[in-house]
């Protein structure tokens, strides 16, 4: 397999540290769901769960005052606009209780897999993006890899570079800036 594929090259200086040649990965992504990720050690333990064995991809918290919230791990594509290809960010999103509880019976059930969308709200921050309060995204659940993420319709930056596509230097800024929930 060839690393090319998973990057894009930017020719131009760089808009953020003037470098030329840059090789721009097009595949970053948070391994939690923000509020795990901004948790001590300690309370992760008294109050998060994610299973390393049975799936990484799934996430709870369960706050003191009984107030539970469910995340999910998905894909958030965006289309390069000069390049045949996507940057696709690895972010995470809540979903209802039922429908967690679906995702992760149906996980290795691909006939099951329900077809309709399920609702979340948007769960990574990224530094370029920074108010992300209020981004609902469809969450379609896939037979053969992670969930697909779709935000809807808003007037943010984060809606607008997905839904009309970013261009190389758009990803120079996206990939430096990176991913706060990321520690992998
Ligand atoms: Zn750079």
């Amino acid at each position: 397999m060839s690393l090319t594929w998973h990057h894009a090259l930017l020719v131009e200086p760089c808009p953020v540290c003037g470098k030329r040649g840059h090789r721009l990965p097009l595949d970053i992504g948070a391994n939690y769901p923000d509020p795990y990720a901004q948790m001590s050690e300690q309370d992760r333990w008294e109050l998060g769960w994610v299973s390393a064995k049975e799936n990484p991809d799934f996430c709870r918290i369960k706050y003191p005052d009984g107030q539970i919230d469910h995340f999910i791990r998905g894909v958030l594509e965006m289309p390069i606009l000069d390049a045949d290809s996507s940057l696709v960010l690895g972010v995470w999103a809540t979903l209802s209780e039922a429908n967690w509880n679906l995702a992760r019976a149906t996980w290795d059930e691909p006939d099951r897999t329900p077809e309709q969308p399920m609702f979340g709200w948007l769960s990574t921050w990224h530094r370029l993006y920074p108010d992300i309060n209020e981004l609902g995204c469809d969450v379609r659940l896939q037979t053969d890899s992670r969930p697909l993420i779709r935000l809807h319709d808003a007037n943010h930056p984060m809606v607008h570079d997905q839904h009309q596509g970013i261009t190389r230097l758009r990803l120079a800024e996206i990939v430096h800036s990176g991913l706060p929930a990321y520690e992998g």
